[in-house]
């Protein structure tokens, strides 16, 4: 029989769990031709989480979590459900129901048939706001148009990974990690699926703002080195530009003289060169932020412990 593992990432979601997991016994009493595993991956959340996940352990021995030391982000927390998934396939769920698991029998079936990463794309985005819609468009063609892997929109963690996929984004230990990008990264046979994404059952959502906009550059940089190209095109340019107007000015000061004046004309071009150096000193900053963590080659995340009906690892 196969095992499919379910990796829930959790932070923070008491109010969700017991409802989750009806739902999730409810669905596999349905599939039984599956052998199950629910893994939870506990990311450090400060709620009573981890008692919630300690009583259904108790109970159930298909159960297992991961205890992260700390809070990791839902990226880390997913390596960790790779690294501790057994089942032959694994199936990213988020903890607050807004993954349909009506979808789940679909993405077994293409899974069957030897598709390897069987995404569900959104065809509706639940709560999110019209801005926030207008924002994720921009944002995806940027990226596509700045990388040369395909990273799709409306394309979230909610798919059907294949152990091979697995075992391939378990040896990407990034630090500064994307993982939406590795997904289309590492290749191998994708099916699309489409799902209606539900609205969040109970609490809010962990992404605010600057979260967003953090994982946003973190894409564009993890992936691509198009704003580094940039930057020193629009150097080149501006440089070829600035000689030729060098020259304009010599020869001005030769065959006119020269009267003291363009003082606007000197400070528009003190304050826009200034502009552009600081920006191109940004994108390369970035890039050597992320050298600066990567190299320092710590775990992505740290276990404070594996749980599981008669197996507890520290
Ligand atoms: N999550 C996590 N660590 C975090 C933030 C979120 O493990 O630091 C989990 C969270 O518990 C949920 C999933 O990731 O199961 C998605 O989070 P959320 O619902 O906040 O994101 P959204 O659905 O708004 O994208
Ligand atoms: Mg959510």
């Amino acid at each position: 029989m196969k095992t499919i593992t379910l990796i829930i990432p959790a932070y923070n979601e008491e109010e969700s769990l017991h409802p989750l997991y009806d739902q999730l016994c409810l669905f596999t009493n349905e599939h039984q031709q599956y052998s199950w595993e629910i893994l939870f991956i506990n990311d450090g959340s400060t709620d009573k989480t981890a008692c919630i996940i300690d009583s259904f352990i108790a109970q159930d021995s298909r159960v297992a979590v991961v205890e992260l030391s700390r809070n990791f982000g839902k990226e880390a927390a997913m390596l960790a459900g790779f690294d501790h998934a057994t089942g032959d396939c694994a199936i990213i769920l988020d903890a607050d129901l807004q993954h349909p698991l009506t979808a789940i029998p679909e993405m077994l079936h293409y899974w069957e048939e030897g598709y390897d990463d069987v995404y569900a794309r959104r065809r509706t985005r639940g709560d999110a706001s019209a801005l926030r819609k207008s924002f994720s468009r921009l944002y995806y063609s940027l990226l596509q148009h700045t990388s040369d892997i395909d990273v799709l929109p409306d394309v979230g963690d909610f798919r059907l990974l294949d152990r091979k996929c697995i075992d391939t984004l378990k040896q990407l230990r990034e630090q500064c990690r994307y993982t939406k990008g590795m997904y289309a990264w590492i290749g191998f046979r994708k099916k699309e699926i489409l799902c209606d994404q539900q609205e969040r059952i109970a609490g809010a959502s962990k992404w605010n703002f600057f979260s967003l906009l953090n994982l946003a550059i973190e894409g564009l940089t993890s992936f691509s080195v198009t704003p580094l190209r940039i930057s020193s095109i629009l150097g080149s340019i501006i440089s070829l530009v600035a000689f030729i107007y060098m020259i304009i000015i010599i020869a001005k000061t030769l065959l006119w003289g020269d009267p003291v004046a363009g003082y606007p004309s000197l400070m528009c071009i003190i304050l826009f060169l200034g502009g552009i150096q600081l920006l191109s000193l940004g994108i390369i900053g970035e890039y050597l932020g992320r050298i600066f963590n990567e190299t320092k080659n710590r775990p992505t995340y740290i276990m404070r412990q594996y749980k599981k009906q008669n197996d507890t690892k520290e």
